[in-house]
Formats: C-alpha cells, structure tokens, sequence
C-alpha cells in the first residue's frame, strides 16, 4: 500500500478552529502554564539553570533564579528542572497570573542567600 504524499497540500483547512491568543507553540506543543520562580525562597543554588539553560538565569543582584522566559525550553525540561529544585520553589501558574506574582514579589524585602543579617 502506498500512500499520496500530494493528500497533504490538497486536505482542507479546519476552518473551525480561531485561535484565542493564549496558545503558546513551544516547541511544537501547546502549553497552558507559564513558569515562575518564588525568588524569596530561592537558595541560589543554581541547578535550574543548569539543566532549563534557556528559561533559567540568576538575577545578577540577589543571586536567586527567575524564569527569563517561557518559550526557551521544552516542558519535560522545565519540568525536570521544577524536579531538581532542592526547595521547591518552581511553580506552574497562569500566565494570567504572572504580572501579579510579579509586582508581589517587587513589594518583599530580600537580600542574597548566604548573606549574614549585619551585611
Ligand atoms: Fe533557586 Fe530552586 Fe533554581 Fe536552586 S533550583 S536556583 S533553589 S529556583
């Protein structure tokens, strides 16, 4: 049996289908959660960024880890980083949420991790 490799420019649209805008196409699936990092319980020890390289990065000033993006790296990968978290500080959320989560955590007061209280 063969099959008419022709079929694939010839099928019709699904002319049903109108995208909503919150479909993000990471590397050719569809996810629905953003990632998010709860830098103030974040110990800097850098192991999310060492296997999500492209979603990962240590703020430069506080020393603890933000998601710089969400489309940088499959979902297992982040995934398998939110598992590596020694403080389980990776979550899924909305991407509703994000800016939220964000401006929440502007309002806290933390310093790097490791720092004594006197510095
Ligand atoms: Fe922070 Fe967790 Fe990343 Fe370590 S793995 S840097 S504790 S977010």
């Amino acid at each position: 049996m063969t099959f008419d490799s022709s079929s694939a420019f010839e099928a019709k649209s699904n002319e049903q289908y109108s995208p909503s805008g919150k479909e993000p196409v990471l590397g050719g699936k569809l996810r629905a959660k953003a990632v998010w990092v709860d830098e103030s319980q974040c110990i800097g020890c850098t192991y999310c960024g060492c296997v999500a390289s492209n979603t990962f990065a240590m703020e430069p000033n506080l020393g603890r880890a933000r998601a710089i993006r969400q489309d940088g790296d499959s979902t297992d990968v982040i995934q398998e980083a939110i598992e590596t978290c020694p403080v389980d500080c990776i979550k899924w959320v909305d991407f509703e949420d994000l800016k939220g989560l964000k401006e929440k955590l502007e309002k806290q007061d933390f310093r790097p991790p490791g720092l004594p209280p006197w510095v």
